[in-house]
């Protein structure tokens, strides 16, 4: 029988496959994507070690099982990596900030650094996301929220150690919004895949095939992608293939593909978690109260920043999910909530401590040994000192290293125009290779950016639009 070739198909439905897809599609052109999504487990292998689930993620553990299984992926004791084989990936999970700004950390172009700003405020404007985006002086970009006085205060202060700003929030199709973040429908506005696909579900060009991929086999002039799902395998026969698996799969599938067995560094944010306790009540009723406030040092060599996030009923939940015997005093956790302030330090990718390489037929994920104490401590005192001298909070404060890959930002793996088999020209087609492209954050060295969702998916429409040309 003769094989049915597809034209173009993308690996994953997390935010970069699906934004990828809504451009590519837009002109009418048929997208086929492969991504598994049941929750059912796909073995009985027990990754037992794998439990510290960020809040957003809790019950989802068969989904983190089978991230790591299809992806034939071992994971060393002290590398906290996490991934999410369900439909949407980490997507569906993310903290809901943006970096309100864009830095051009990447090996490209004014020209194509310009395309990415414009798809960027072009996503902003379709899906009318609260926050604002400035270039310089202007904004280019206005849909403002309210903070606490004492917040707003931080971000006309003059400072020489650190600047402050607020984030984009992901949070779409606000209508009536006029700035109280206390009147958004969580659920309903929350921009992850699951809402993002059921804004482009009835294109009838996207097409969805409910497998994960093996690995992929370069034939004369096209792919062989190999997948399976809980009862079947099944090859797919492609042209151009697209992979937004997440960095970490995306590499994996990468680096299988081209039989690439040296070190590869995945770089990410390490981060340090910590909790403050505010000298006024915060009044948040979210379940999930987003980041409010950047702050962010001005330091060129070592770009480290906190966020700002009121303490909410889903923290509390996870307190006490992981400590039972709090459950008691769980009213006086709730009582407290509105003075604590949780903070996410994250360090400059110069400390990304965490590897990928070819192990038999698996692949390894581990890290290196590394001095904890000495990265964070520094950086801890002084956001803790700038917040003390603003009269933000008392003098104590509480902090912990959740462990390397517990920052949950995995990147630039397979950058824009370096060196080697593993990096992407300008339009993200992997080099020395026709018709395969990379369009998640393998792509980009988010250096000065430390919540770059936003600029991931304006990339994934840029190449989608492209793509969609040729
Ligand atoms: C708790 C948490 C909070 C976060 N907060 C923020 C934040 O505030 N701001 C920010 O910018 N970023 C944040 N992030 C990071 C953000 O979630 C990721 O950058 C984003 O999800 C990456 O999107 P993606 O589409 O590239 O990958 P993913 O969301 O990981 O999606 C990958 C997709 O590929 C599929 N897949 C994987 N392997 C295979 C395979 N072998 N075959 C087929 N399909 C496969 C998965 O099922 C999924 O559909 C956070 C992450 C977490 C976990």
């Amino acid at each position: 029988m003769k094989k049915k070739i597809l034209d173009l198909a993308v690996i994953g439905s997390g935010l970069s496959a699906l934004n990828f897809a809504d451009e590519y599609s837009k002109n009418g052109k048929t997208i086929n994507i492969i991504s598994y999504k049941n929750e059912k487990m796909l073995t009985e292998n027990n990754y037992g070690k794998l439990k510290d689930l960020p809040t957003q993620m809790r019950g989802k553990m068969n989904n983190v099982k089978n991230y790591f299984h299809s992806n034939n992926l071992i994971v060393e004791n002290d590398c906290k990596v996490l991934g999410s084989l369900d439909f949407g990936g980490l997507s569906n999970y993310w903290g809901l900030q943006i970096d309100g700004y864009i830095n051009n950390d990447q090996k490209i172009n004014r020209k194509i650094f310009l395309s990415i700003e414009n798809h960027f405020l072009k996503f902003l404007k379709k899906y009318n996301l609260v926050g604002s985006y400035f270039d310089n002086k202007d904004f280019l970009y206005k849909k403002d929220f309210k903070i606490p006085h004492q917040f707003e205060t931080l971000i006309h202060k003059k400072n020489s150690n650190f600047y402050c700003k607020k984030p984009i929030l992901g949070f779409f199709n606000q209508s009536k919004f006029k700035g109280d973040l206390n009147l958004i429908n969580e659920k309903r506005s929350k921009l992850n895949s699951k809402n993002f696909f059921n804004n482009i579900k009835n294109n009838k060009k996207i097409i969805f095939h409910n497998y994960y991929v093996n690995k992929i086999f370069k034939k004369k002039d096209f792919f062989k992608v190999q997948c399976k799902n809980k009862n079947e395998e099944k090859n797919f026969y492609v042209k151009k293939l697209v992979l937004a698996s997440g960095t970490i799969a995306t590499t994996k599938l990468v680096a299988d593909y081209l039989n690439y067995s040296k070190e590869i560094k995945i770089k990410h944010h390490p981060r340090l978690l910590s909790v403050f306790f505010s000298k006024k009540p915060i009044k948040f009723s979210l379940n999930f109260t987003p980041s409010i406030l950047q702050i962010i040092s001005s330091s060129k060599k070592d770009c480290y920043s906190a966020d700002v996030r009121p303490g909410n009923k889903l923290i509390t939940e996870s307190i006490v999910e992981a400590f039972p015997f709090l459950k008691p005093v769980k009213l006086i956790l709730n009582f407290f909530r509105h003075r604590t302030i949780f903070s996410n330090i994250l360090l400059d990718t110069k400390y990304s401590n965490i590897f990928l390489r070819k192990n038999g037929k698996k692949f390894k994920l581990y890290c290196k040994k590394l001095n904890k104490k000495n990265l964070f401590n520094i950086k801890i005192k002084n956001i803790f000192k700038f917040l003390l001298k603003n009269q933000i909070i008392f003098p104590i404060y509480y902090s912990i290293f959740p462990g390397f890959g517990a920052d949950y930002h995995y990147f630039g793996s397979i950058p824009f125009n370096g060196k080697g088999s593993l990096s992407v020209d300008n339009n993200c087609k992997l080099r020395g290779s026709k018709n395969i492209y990379v369009v998640d954050s393998s792509v980009f060295n988010f250096k000065t950016n430390k919540y770059p969702l936003g600029i991931m998916i304006a990339n994934a429409r840029r190449i989608g639009e492209h793509l969609s040309k040729i």
